[in-house]
């Protein structure tokens, strides 16, 4: 029975998203379960979203401070999440499908080689809107699946194209995150340059039943090596 127990429960989880705030509203409130249950967490998030065109409302940032306001923003939803170890990798935002493949790939060779996760989560390559999205997915798979079959971790995927359940089928994993909503809604607001939802949830617009609804569930795709 213990057994059992013990593989249902991740220990130590390694998160490999571009941009601060992409933890927010798709993965916050299962982390913030995972750490409660005990696993260590490290983020490594790819870029700082520096060239992100929200800059706050009312405006607070600009082009010029906006990338110390989202280091700050991240570093603030990390803690909120309980996630204890946050790296920023550096990349440049909006341009990591032209990186060098080898440069990505290394970066998260070492992460995995030092941190030896048992679960790596990531976006689905090609089913995550933005072009960092899928180019992060796709750099995190080909490592990944360099590994051999007994040091690979599951990787589990954020996916939110349209109509993706034709192509890739409906999600493996539903996690209920209700009773973590407290981290997830301060992860999200956490990051105010970025959400106008943030303003929203801040002034208590949504009733608790609106935010259980539309916050509550996460979903991720187990990604299939074979
Ligand atoms: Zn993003």
């Amino acid at each position: 029975m213990e057994e059992e127990m013990k593989t249902l429960v991740e220990n130590n989880i390694l998160v490999v998203l571009p941009h601060p705030d992409d933890e927010a509203f798709g993965v916050s409130g299962t982390l913030a379960m995972h750490v409660q249950n005990g696993a260590k967490v490290t983020y490594a998030c790819l870029t700082l979203g520096e060239m992100g065109r929200n800059m706050g409302i009312p405006p607070f940032a600009n082009r010029v401070t906006l990338p110390e306001i989202r280091k700050k923003e991240l570093e603030a939803s990390c803690r909120a999440i309980g996630i204890q170890d946050l790296r920023m990798l550096g990349f440049h935002d909006k341009t990591i499908e032209f990186e060098l493949q080898e440069l990505l790939d290394e970066r998260i060779d070492a992460l995995l080689q030092e941190l030896r996760p048992s679960l790596v989560i990531t976006f689905y390559p090609g089913y995550s809107v933005h072009p960092d999205h899928d180019a992060c997915g796709a750099a995190v798979i080909r490592t990944v699946g360099r590994l051999s079959e007994k040091e690979r971790p599951l990787v589990h995927c954020i996916a939110f194209a349209k109509n993706l359940e034709q192509s890739i089928g409906n999600p493996d994993i539903i996690n209920n995150v209700r009773d973590f909503l407290k981290q997830k809604m301060s992860s999200i607001e956490a990051h105010r340059s970025q959400f106008q939802a943030a303003e929203l949830l801040g002034s208590k617009k949504l009733k608790p039943r609106e935010i259980q609804d539309r916050f509550g569930t996460e979903r991720f795709w187990t990604y299939s090596f074979k």
